[in-house]
């Protein structure tokens, strides 16, 4: 459970209840975020592989390596970033229908490599000569995958590894093409709700007050039991406080 975010809570009024949810931070340096996040994306990767098996195509777990002559991993990515874009045109021209689920990984040597599954069945000659071509390193490997339950592991060593300080803003931990597939929403009831993200004690008293004045009972996600109150670790302002001591008769 994150423990860096604060909460989402799901109102359902017609009900009279509101589901109180941690909230996730989402971030790679969070350890609880970044081990949820890293097992959904593998289990995005063997499904995407899966779907693409089931339907005939070639699925290949490549590695791209970067030009010999760069030396940290920002300077690696940067030139990785525009290659791709040319280097994505050529695949497409030999698959149209192209899907791709590319994962970075910092190397020993600090050097940014790219891994990549995806349907474009190029040979490693192909794949070589077109990545030189565009100022990547000389050596690319091409490994066919047959079994889609051995993805987990190809990608599974990457996806969440720890990238270092040099990493750019903003830098994707993967990468697909728009089709590849997505893990489905989950139809469990919390869809239709009205959620609101609250990550201060005061707007919290706020939801409190609300309920309090609706009748609406705050319900515990995890354990299904009524919410026991949590600090947000936040100062209430006065006012919050003035409105919060008014509502409950206190002032
Ligand atoms: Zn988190």
């Amino acid at each position: 459970m994150c423990m860096n975010s604060g909460l989402l809570i799901g109102f359902d009024y017609d009900a009279k209840r509101a589901i109180v949810a941690r909230a996730n931070c989402d971030q790679w340096t969070c350890k609880e975020c970044s081990a949820r996040m890293a097992s959904r994306w593998i289990l995005r990767a063997g499904m995407g592989t899966r779907a693409l098996l089931g339907q005939g195509d070639t699925v290949d777990f490549v590695t791209i390596t970067s030009h010999e002559k760069l030396k940290t991993f920002a300077d690696t990515e940067r030139v990785w970033r525009s290659a791709w874009s040319t280097l994505y045109a050529a695949l497409k021209r030999k698959k149209k229908a192209l899907q791709f689920f590319t994962v970075p990984e910092k190397h020993k040597d600090g050097r940014m490599h790219v891994h990549s599954l995806w349907n474009a069945n190029v040979s490693q000659t192909w794949l070589k000569n077109n990545a030189r071509k565009r100022g990547l390193g000389y050596q690319a490997k091409v490994i066919h995958v047959t079994d889609a339950s051995r993805v987990a592991s190809y990608v599974g060593k990457y996806v969440g590894k720890d990238l270092g300080a040099d990493v750019p803003k903003g830098f994707r931990r993967v990468r697909t093409s728009q089709n590849w597939i997505d893990i489905p929403a989950p139809n469990n009831g919390l869809m239709g709700l009205t959620w609101e993200y609250v990550t201060s004690n005061g707007a919290l008293e706020i939801i409190y007050l609300e309920c309090h004045a609706k009748s609406i009972a705050l319900i515990d996600y995890e354990t299904g039991e009524i919410w026991d109150d949590i600090d947000l670790g936040t100062t209430v302002s006065s006012q919050v406080s003035k409105i919060y001591k008014e509502g409950r008769g206190l002032s």
